[in-house]
């Protein structure tokens, strides 16, 4: 069986590529990537793929059997560029589709999850074998700003302090490597939130306990927030999503507590004190 993962050259993808050698032989993986060189130290076969270019993709995924599609990170017409790998994964005859989306993807009105929702439509009117993988939000999105909260004595967001089930990369690239390498995955969909869910107010105590200072946890307004982010140099519109999906935490968008990620690892999900443990390491 020949396993292929797109996006490879991305955090998520180098993390399932990784654990994906620990469960089938190197020789049966294969790293798709816009630039191959980015993934030549992954030590499998590299294919180039780019989404846009449609015309490729197909003779890439040749002999390929479970593809695992990685969102695309590219926003544009972004949608379009899934479609083109779904279409000519059909076309190359792969038996299944792996695809990430996002929590609650069928209902979720959150902005994020608009693009995610129409993949997730094409990929089963396609008739392709599939396997849903709704990631929440990875916990690095709000912990990847924790140095900067310990210099200046707060954290800010706009979750509404209420909880949300983040969940590591590293859980999440094992998951995906899980549902690649074994059978019994075919037209499933796994809502993939960590074990516990865990509040902005939560991880403000965490980080204050590692850094041996008092460090808040400043609640802002949606727009606030928003305007803060692009005022540090995140694009208006990512700052916009951003806002809008904590904004959709009290409504319990971003949670999930079926157990399902835990499963799939065969462990308890990483906890908020090593996540936020790790941050801090850079
Ligand atoms: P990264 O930004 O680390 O990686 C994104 C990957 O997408 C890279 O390999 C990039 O390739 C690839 N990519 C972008 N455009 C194209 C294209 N046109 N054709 C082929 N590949 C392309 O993201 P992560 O690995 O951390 O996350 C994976 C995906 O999850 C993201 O792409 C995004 O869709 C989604 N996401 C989810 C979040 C969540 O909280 N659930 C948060 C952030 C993202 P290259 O190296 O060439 O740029």
């Amino acid at each position: 069986m020949t396993i292929a993962i797109s996006g490879a050259s991305g955090q998520l993808g180098r993390i399932a590529i990784e654990n994906l050698k620990t469960r089938v032989d190197a020789e049966q993986i294969v790293a798709l990537a816009r630039d191959t060189a980015k993934v030549a130290d992954l030590g499998v076969e590299a294919r180039a793929f780019d989404y846009t270019r449609a015309e490729n993709l197909a003779a890439a995924l040749d002999g390929v059997d479970v593809l695992a599609l990685i969102s695309s990170s590219d926003f544009e017409n972004r949608v379009g560029q899934h479609e083109n790998v779904i279409n000519a994964a059909k076309s190359a005859g792969v038996g299944r589709v792996i695809y990430t989306s996002i929590l609650k993807a069928d209902q979720s009105p959150l902005i994020i999850a608009q693009d995610h929702k129409a993949t997730e439509e094409i990929l089963k009117a396609s008739g392709l074998g599939y396997t849903m993988l709704r990631n929440p939000w990875y916990v690095e999105n709000w912990t990847a700003s924790l140095p900067i909260a310990v210099e200046q004595g707060a954290m800010i967001g706009a979750t509404g302090g209420a909880a949300a089930t983040p969940a590591t990369r590293q859980d999440l690239g094992e998951a995906l490597a899980a549902v690649a390498a074994s059978d019994g995955h075919e037209n499933k969909t796994y809502e993939l939130g960590a074990d516990t869910p865990v509040t902005l107010h939560d991880m403000a105590a965490v980080l204050s306990r590692a850094a041996g200072k008092t460090i808040h946890y400043n609640d802002l307004p949606q727009e606030t927030y928003a305007g803060i982010l692009a005022s540090l140099g995140i694009p208006e519109g990512f700052a916009t999503v951003i806002a809008d999906a904590e904004a959709g935490v009290p409504q319990g968008w971003l949670s999930d507590e079926s157990g399902a990620l835990s499963r799939l690892i065969g462990r308890p999900t990483t906890s908020l004190d090593d996540a936020v443990t790790t941050a801090l390491k850079g």
